[in-house]
């Protein structure tokens, strides 16, 4: 045997030791392509998509690419009727009028200045209200140890809340589920199966002036959900709820004194409200594109997501003559890492127990509808766990990632462990907590729902770069460049920042969808669906 045989011999078997040491997440890490990333976002991002708008030539355009996309790489269509895209019908109502009249005042009330009402049920209704109940601040939240309604018999009536939570000293506004907003109200009202729901707006516990309510005069837009019990919703100024309430046994004071304990009860108020609203409901239709990496074994009935949104706000008022709202980073970027991840995975040829969902949601700028659709919709699988990305890094290679709240479940351990397999740290900027970006993308629609979801965030540190450079670029991106035309593909742009956080993504998902179990729910997360109460 020759020296030079012997060394490739010895070189070989070195290759054969470094390959077997290779486990399935580095496979699917190595297997991420950059070229791929680029080539995504500059499609997704380019002028001919005009913004991709719901409901859009442009919007189409990128559903239609994504499919492509989804169907070259021999992923299962995971839409409707064998294909890749699942339709998400919605409806925009306009309220067109509205009356509000309380039996034996001869006063009246003036329309967006003193309440506003709509119904998402009926276009026009009329209704004759007898004794509503007043059921505090309108929140059951086991975790926090509180419950206005306390078994109160209120199927059929209509409700009055408060608007807002009682304090911030019980619930955690900044990463906890947002008990103090509307939409939770109206849920938790339906879900106790009231006909509707009055919220008083109070500058003492809403963070918002009335004035903001002026908005919900505009179109607005929801899914189009299964029947409601609540057929009317609505606000009444602080100045309306007091007059409605003036002959009451208790005035607005002493309901609110009594609504900020845990020790609250629900009161029945003698009085009769005539209630009328007349709505335009526009009945239309978004899609989500969806494709499936089967599961192999007996957890394949059980998956993980991949996901972000595709959509951006298409053409709006030009800004310095540009009227086309790109969404390069908003989320062209997250776009082309759900696709860069399930290329990886299947160019390496890599499966999991769990099955994976690639999904790119639509409508998420109209209120993340696209992802609230997606969780409505009964499929064949139990989702275990969702990784959103919404806004990622095209600024270049970094030392960290991020992301916001990851310990609501055990979601969180498993990116620190994907993130330590590229050496990356994970990085909470309170910024993104105080802005509220756990509740502002996608994976909220699956918390709300008791799915355990996370968000990735792009990092503080960059390599070659000094130390306050990152926060200058997210200020950049948040304040400046963040839903306008100027949020474009820039010269400067790179991916392999881009790259790292797919790596990470990929090794997560391939470790949640492989672990013997789903991921928990932290015992104390208010998201926990069988939350026990914290020691408070
Ligand atoms: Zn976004």
């Amino acid at each position: 045997m020759t020296r030079a045989i012997a060394g490739s011999l010895l070189l070989l078997a070195w290759v054969a030791t470094a390959l077997s040491a290779q486990t399935p997440g580095d496979r699917v890490a190595r297997a991420v392509s950059e070229q791929a990333i680029r080539a995504h976002v500059e499609f997704l991002a380019d002028d001919a998509l005009e913004g991709r708008a719901p409901a859009t030539r442009g919007g189409e355009l990128a559903a239609q690419y994504i499919a492509a996309q989804f169907q070259r790489l021999g992923l299962k269509p995971g839409g409707d009727s064998g294909s890749f895209l699942q339709r998400v019908p919605l409806v925009s109502r306009t309220s067109t009028g509205m009356g509000l009249e309380l039996s034996g005042d001869t006063a009246s009330f003036r329309p967006i200045t003193d309440y506003v009402l709509w119904s998402e049920s009926a276009d026009t209704m009329s209704e004759v209200v007898d004794g509503p109940v007043f059921v505090g601040f309108g929140i059951v939240a086991p975790v926090y140890r509180w419950d206005d309604y306390k078994g109160a018999p209120v199927r059929g009536r209509l409700v009055i809340a408060l608007a807002g939570d009682p304090d911030s000293s019980i619930f955690d506004r900044h990463t906890g589920m947002p008990y103090g907003s509307w939409r939770y109200k109206v849920d938790e009202a339906m879900r106790h199966g009231a006909s509707g729901i009055l919220l008083i707006h109070t500058t003492h516990f809403t963070p918002f002036q009335w004035g903001n309510l002026s908005g919900f005069a505009r179109e607005l837009t929801a899914i189009q959900k299964p029947a409601s019990s609540v057929r009317i919703e609505g606000w009444l100024s602080e100045g309306t709820a007091r007059r409605i309430l003036a002959g009451q046994p208790q005035d607005l004071d002493s309901l609110i004194a009594g609504a900020t304990h845990r020790e609250f009860r629900a009161v029945p108020l003698n009085l009769r409200l005539g209630l009328r609203v007349a709505t335009r409901n526009r009945r239309w239709e978004t899609q989500n594109v969806v494709g499936l990496l089967p599961g192999q074994g007996p957890l394949a009935k059980q998956a993980v997501v991949i996901g972000a949104h595709y959509d951006h706000l298409g053409i709006r008022e030009p800004v310095d003559g540009d009227s086309i709202y790109n969404g390069a980073e908003d989320n062209a970027s997250g776009t082309a890492c759900v696709l860069a991840a399930a290329e990886a995975f299947r160019w390496s040829g890599t499966t999991s127990n769990r099955s994976i969902y690639f999904v790119a949601f639509g409508a998420e700028e109209r209120g993340l509808l696209g992802s609230q659709g997606f969780v409505a919709r009964p499929r064949g699988k139990t989702l275990v766990g969702m990784v959103n990305m919404d806004v990622m890094n095209l600024w270049g290679r970094s030392r960290d990632i991020g992301t916001v709240a990851p310990d609501h479940s055990a979601l969180g351990a498993a990116l620190r462990r994907a993130a330590r397999a590229e050496s990356l740290i994970v990085t909470i900027d309170p910024d993104d907590v105080r802005r509220g970006r756990l509740f502002r993308s996608d994976n909220f629609s699956f918390m709300q729902v008791g799915i355990p979801a996370i968000r990735l965030l792009s990092g503080l540190d960059y390599e070659g770069r000094p130390p306050e450079w990152g926060r200058e670029q997210k200020e950049a991106m948040w304040e400046t460049r963040y839903h306008t035309p100027s949020d474009d593909v820039k010269l400067w742009y790179t991916v392999d920042g881009t790259a790292q956080q797919v790596r990470v993504l990929v090794r997560m998902a391939l470790d949640v969808a492989n672990a013997p179990n789903p991921p928990r729910w932290a015992p104390d997360s208010p998201f926990n669906p069988q939350g026990r109460p914290a020691q408070r």
